[in-house]
């Protein structure tokens, strides 16, 4: 931890990211070198490696970039339930997707939830109108 180059901000930890996660806020990294922006916390830019890399506040109702349907959940879970890729604009994140209807590639979502999965956090996007 001490020791590492990171921003005046300081890096975004995991305990970070989760805590605001839970609080309906969605937070990235954005890389100060090339701006590359990602939605989960990492300890370097993985575009160019760069380690200095600022919180950003990210967009909470995005479009599905991509979706598949988990017919058999882990234990634990009722399914079928829907998962897709995010598209935020800046950067895509992975969630769960809550619908009776399930929703379509290009459908808007809206960041309205968290579930726990294996003791960690994961985003849940609902359809918008
Ligand atoms: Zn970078």
């Amino acid at each position: 931890m001490s020791g590492d180059r990171t921003s005046e901000s300081g890096p975004l930890a995991y305990a970070d990211w989760r805590d605001r996660l839970e609080d309906g806020e969605l937070v990235g990294l954005e890389c100060r070198s090339c701006g590359h922006v990602t939605a989960t916390p990492k300890r370097a830019c993985i575009d160019c490696g760069d380690r200095i890399l600022d919180t950003c506040s990210l967009p909470t109702t995005g479009t599905v970039h991509s979706e598949t349907t988990i017919t058999v959940p882990p234990v634990g879970f009722e399914g079928p339930y829907q998962v897709g890729v995010i598209d935020l604009g800046e950067t895509k994140l992975m969630g769960r997707i809550r619908g009776d209807e399930g929703v379509e590639i290009g459908a808007s979502v809206e960041f309205a939830d968290t579930v726990e999965l294996d003791g960690m956090p994961a985003p849940v996007f609902e359809p918008v109108e």
